[in-house]
Protein backbone atom coordinates (compact mmCIF):
# COMPACT_ATOMS: atom_id res chain seq x y z
CA UNK A 1 0.00 0.00 0.00
CA UNK A 2 1.43 3.39 -1.29
CA UNK A 3 0.01 6.84 0.25
CA UNK A 4 -1.53 9.34 -2.56
CA UNK A 5 -2.25 13.06 -1.22
CA UNK A 6 -5.30 14.76 -3.15
CA UNK A 7 -3.79 17.97 -3.19
CA UNK A 8 -6.83 19.68 -4.12
CA UNK A 9 -7.78 18.48 -0.52
CA UNK A 10 -4.90 18.97 1.47
CA UNK A 11 -5.29 22.42 3.53
CA UNK A 12 -1.54 22.23 4.90
CA UNK A 13 -2.51 21.11 8.37
CA UNK A 14 1.14 19.18 8.11
CA UNK A 15 -0.37 16.23 10.22
CA UNK A 16 1.15 13.94 8.14
CA UNK A 17 4.58 15.17 7.77
CA UNK A 18 4.73 15.17 11.56
CA UNK A 19 3.39 11.38 11.96
CA UNK A 20 4.96 10.06 8.71
CA UNK A 21 8.15 12.48 7.78
CA UNK A 22 10.18 10.22 6.11
CA UNK A 23 7.33 9.81 3.86
CA UNK A 24 5.21 13.04 3.96
CA UNK A 25 7.26 16.13 3.10
CA UNK A 26 5.08 19.87 3.47
CA UNK A 27 6.00 22.32 0.57
CA UNK A 28 4.33 26.00 0.42
CA UNK A 29 1.81 24.97 2.20
CA UNK A 30 0.96 21.62 0.34
CA UNK A 31 1.67 17.35 1.37
CA UNK A 32 3.62 15.90 -1.17
CA UNK A 33 4.34 12.27 -0.91
CA UNK A 34 8.62 11.84 -0.60
CA UNK A 35 8.40 8.42 0.19
CA UNK A 36 5.97 6.26 -0.68
CA UNK A 37 8.08 2.98 0.25
CA UNK A 38 8.74 4.31 3.60
CA UNK A 39 5.42 3.27 5.79
CA UNK A 40 7.25 0.99 7.19
CA UNK A 41 9.09 3.47 9.34
CA UNK A 42 5.96 4.88 10.62
CA UNK A 43 2.01 4.68 11.01
CA UNK A 44 0.74 5.64 7.59
CA UNK A 45 -2.76 4.27 8.72
CA UNK A 46 -2.56 6.93 11.48
CA UNK A 47 -1.40 9.68 8.82
CA UNK A 48 -4.09 9.21 6.73
CA UNK A 49 -6.72 8.70 9.17
CA UNK A 50 -6.08 11.90 11.01
CA UNK A 51 -6.05 13.76 8.18
CA UNK A 52 -8.47 16.23 8.94
CA UNK A 53 -9.90 16.95 5.20
CA UNK A 54 -9.17 12.99 4.19
CA UNK A 55 -7.26 13.84 1.30
CA UNK A 56 -5.09 10.99 2.00
CA UNK A 57 -5.67 7.60 0.35
CA UNK A 58 -3.69 4.25 0.45
CA UNK A 59 -3.58 2.90 -2.53
S1 LIG B 1 -2.87 15.72 7.15
FE1 LIG B 1 -4.10 16.06 5.28
S2 LIG B 1 -4.54 18.25 5.24
FE2 LIG B 1 -2.88 17.93 6.70
S3 LIG B 1 -1.03 18.29 5.48
FE3 LIG B 1 -1.43 16.08 5.46
S4 LIG B 1 -2.66 15.75 3.57
FE4 LIG B 1 -2.70 17.93 4.04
Amino acid sequence: MQPVVDQELCIGCGNCAEICPAVFEMREEKSFVIGPDKCSTCDCEAAMTGCPVSAIELR
